[in-house]
């Protein structure tokens, strides 16, 4: 471990992009040393941190993932925590959506962040101490239109992530479910239907704005930086504004 760090090893997945780079940001800024993860490693480097390994994965590549937390664990030091926060969104109709489109949200929002939180846990049951944070959404908690495939994965991220405190409270390990209301990133810009895409755009402007994802980076820093011993369960967090 480098004696130089006194903050310790946090893992951001998705940090090429909104929440996850902002999330990597301001905690460079604190002082943790980042392993940062996407497919994309350009936006990742383009940050210029300091003491930040950026790796391209593809979460859900579970060997790639494990392989990335164990080099960049032994540049810093055991993981402290994790930021589960990749993740896409194809919104659709679900008798016209090309179901290849579920297949994909499942496999990242759903398996990619179960590979997160298995590359992390057998070492923070060991050391009897960890955070690991998964980033879901207020669509894991209610229904929108258009939104059923990737409703289901946000509702497994709250599911997972609530079935996990209960399995690892017992060694110490806080487990925290972050739900972002609309925030202001190029989420909703995989979604190939164009009316859905300008219907969402509406909708964000009759708010007069969302959340940015430095609130959202907040939040997340916020609960993370409770002393060990407590565990902020769940932050849900949307603009004023945000009605459902
Ligand atoms: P962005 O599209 O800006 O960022 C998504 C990030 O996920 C990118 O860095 C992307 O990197 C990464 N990613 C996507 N697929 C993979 C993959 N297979 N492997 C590795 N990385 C991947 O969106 P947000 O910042 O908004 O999204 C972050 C999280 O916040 C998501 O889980 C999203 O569901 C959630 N959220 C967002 C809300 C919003 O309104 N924006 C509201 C509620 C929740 P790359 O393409 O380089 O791989």
């Amino acid at each position: 471990m480098n004696a130089t760090n006194t903050k310790l090893l946090v893992v951001i997945t998705g940090a090429s992009s909104g929440i996850g780079q902002a999330t990597a940001k301001l905690l460079a800024q604190q002082g943790h040393p980042l392993l940062l993860l996407a497919r994309r490693m350009e936006p990742m480097e383009a940050l210029k941190l300091p003491n930040a390994l950026c790796r391209v994965l593809d979460i859900t590549d579970r060997k790639a993932f494990e392989a990335a937390v164990k080099e960049a664990e032994e540049k810093f030091g055991p993981v402290d925590a994790i930021v589960n926060n990749a993740g896409i969104m194809l919104l659709g109709e679900i008798a016209q959506q090309d179901p290849t489109q579920w297949d994909q949200m499942i496999d990242v929002n759903i398996k990619g962040l179960l590979n997160g939180v298995y590359s992390v846990t057998s070492g923070m049951v060991q050391r009897q101490h960890g955070t690991i944070i998964n980033v879901s959404s207020v669509a894991g908690r209610k229904f929108f239109p258009k939104h059923v495939a990737y409703t289901a994965t946000k509702f497994a991220v709250h599911g997972l992530s609530e079935n996990l405190r209960e399995e690892l409270s017992g060694y110490g390990i806080r487990v925290i479910t972050i739900a972002p209301g609309a925030t202001e990133t190029a989420l909703l810009s995989h979604t190939t239907d164009e009316s859905i895409k300008s219907d969402y755009q509406n909708w964000k402007q009759t708010m007069g704005g969302v959340l940015s994802s430095e609130n959202v980076a907040n939040a997340i820093s916020y609960a993370y930086h409770q002393p060990q011993n407590v565990c902020i369960r769940e932050i849900v967090l949307a603009a004023t504004r945000q009605g459902p």
